[in-house]
């Protein structure tokens, strides 16, 4: 099988991205399903989430993609949500000077 991992990580501008789609499903259902999993399984804070991404990048290498290259979409992609998480920081600043 192959993956264009391009393809899927890459922000193309419309309205229907594939990765701003991929993004809103994982922030708004996966992540908040993962903390109460976490949470209902006593697990450590952040167990299910490393092993849940590990077990489904090993599922794409199962499936026939080079862990390298599985390796640099997921860095790729991370790379997106420090650049997104740094814009919403500088959005979320208060006001100065009005304390
Ligand atoms: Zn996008």
């Amino acid at each position: 099988m192959s993956i264009d991992f391009d393809d899927i990580t890459t922000h193309d501008q419309s309205d229907d991205c594939v990765a701003c789609r991929a993004q809103d499903i994982v922030g708004y259902s996966l992540v908040p399903a993962v903390a109460t999993w976490e949470e209902s399984y006593q697990l450590p804070r952040h167990a299910l989430a490393v092993h849940g991404a590990a077990g489904l990048m090993a599922y794409m290498i199962q499936s026939g993609a080079g862990r390298d290259e599985v390796e640099r979409a997921v860095a790729k992609v991370l790379d997106d949500y420090e650049a997104q998480a740094a814009d919403d920081g500088l959005l979320n600043v208060p006001p100065q000077g009005t304390a």
